[in-house]
């Protein structure tokens, strides 16, 4: 009698969440939990996103590397839920919303929530902690993932204001593509000059990236989007991250960084598997990286996660000694399927489960041990 009482209670408490999570209109912005709290908190958080890093684009790159990526190196995985508060299907800008408030927004907003207002993001919010910040990405600095965790606007495709958003902020280190957002603008203004006025060093090109070596950082490794991994970017986005966490790691009260393969998300729109892999083993690289580093340090949590699918990629044969894949697609846009989360480090065990995406900002928090009202 006793077990088949357990196990309603159990099965009435499933139901009841799932019915919730469908039925809610409102975001989902839920207080930490008992159960969210890590047995051990973390100095150092690396966030790093796979823009459009499904398990299909995870298990090509594994066949085209012929070899164990980097991530298996996390012992603990999860699955997030993706939608946004407008559709089934996210994008990058919502889905990016997400992680770094907390809270489901439409579909195209930087920030904001559905009322178009600004929302605290994670990087303002540990700031006031004196916890150092970052950003690092394949794409434009501008671009939504990024965007996101930096900027309020409520359109994506804003880049002129979301890089005026960056002078609004006490962020670290920031490095990406872009440049001509912060120097050709309509309003005549050299944002170059704002920034260095603020302190930070302006570097174009990863080895001034890497000659700073201390203070704040403005890095551009293009002028607009990085080029792909086949056209020739090399391995900027590693050399890039490396530079990040150096100066970031200098600081007392500990850091927070945000890395995004961004282009994963790309190949998937093209519906093309060699761009797919050649993005996903460059990300893996980066993450082999960082989790040496954490692995020394010993006191940074390291999260790896999706915004969404993309492509409605599948494998659907291949050659595992020649490394090859036989690729299809269900769509140039994303898909709303769940993304797998990998986590490694001090708390890395309250990423373990099924979650929705705004969960990772209040476990994040949560590891910081900070609460918010
Ligand atoms: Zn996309």
């Amino acid at each position: 009698m006793k077990s088949i009482y357990l196990l309603l209670i159990v099965g009435s408490y499933g139901f009841g969440s799932c019915n919730q999570d469908v039925k809610s209109e409102e975001p989902e912005n839920t207080i930490e939990t008992p159960e969210q709290q890590p047995k051990v908190k973390p100095k150092n958080i690396i966030f790093m996103i796979g823009d459009g890093m499904g398990l299909t684009q995870i298990t090509a790159g594994m066949i085209a590397k012929k070899d164990n990526l980097n991530l298996e190196r996390c012992p603990i995985i999860g699955l997030s839920k993706t939608e946004s508060a407008d559709n089934i299907i996210t994008d990058s800008a919502a889905g990016a919303t997400a992680f770094s408030t907390g809270v489901k927004t439409y579909n195209g907003a930087i920030g904001v929530g559905t009322d178009t207002l600004p929302l605290k993001n994670i990087i303002e919010i540990v700031e006031t902690h004196n916890i150092a910040t970052g950003l690092v990405a394949t794409a434009s600095i501008t671009h939504a993932t990024p965007a996101s965790f930096i900027a309020h606007q409520k359109s994506r495709f804003m880049d002129q204001e979301i890089a005026a958003d960056f002078l609004n902020t006490d962020i670290d280190v920031f490095i990406g593509g872009g440049k001509t957002h912060f120097t050709q603008r309509e309003d005549q203004q050299n944002l170059l000059k704002q920034l260095e006025e603020k302190g930070y060093n302006i570097a174009t090109g990863i080895e001034e990236v890497e000659a700073v070596g201390d203070g704040k950082l403005a890095g551009f490794i293009a002028d607009d989007h990085p080029v792909k991994m086949s056209e020739g970017r090399g391995d900027v986005l590693t050399r890039a991250t490396k530079a990040a966490i150096n100066l970031l790691v200098m600081g007392d009260k500990g850091f927070f960084l945000m890395v995004e393969g961004s282009q994963i998300d790309w190949g998937g729109h093209a519906n093309e598997s060699d761009y797919i892999i050649s993005e996903m083993i460059d990300f893996d690289n980066t993450i082999g990286a960082v989790l040496d580093f954490a692995e020394k340090n010993g006191e940074t949590l390291v999260i790896i996660t999706a915004d969404h699918e993309t492509g409605g990629y599948a494998i659907n044969g291949g050659d595992r000694a020649a490394g090859t894949v036989d690729g299809a697609f269900t769509t140039d846009y994303h898909t709303a399927t769940m993304v797998p989360v990998f986590a490694f480090g001090p708390g890395a065990e309250i990423f373990s489960g099924i979650y929705q995406n705004t969960a990772i900002f209040n476990k994040m928090l949560a590891s910081y041990g900070i609460s918010i009202e």
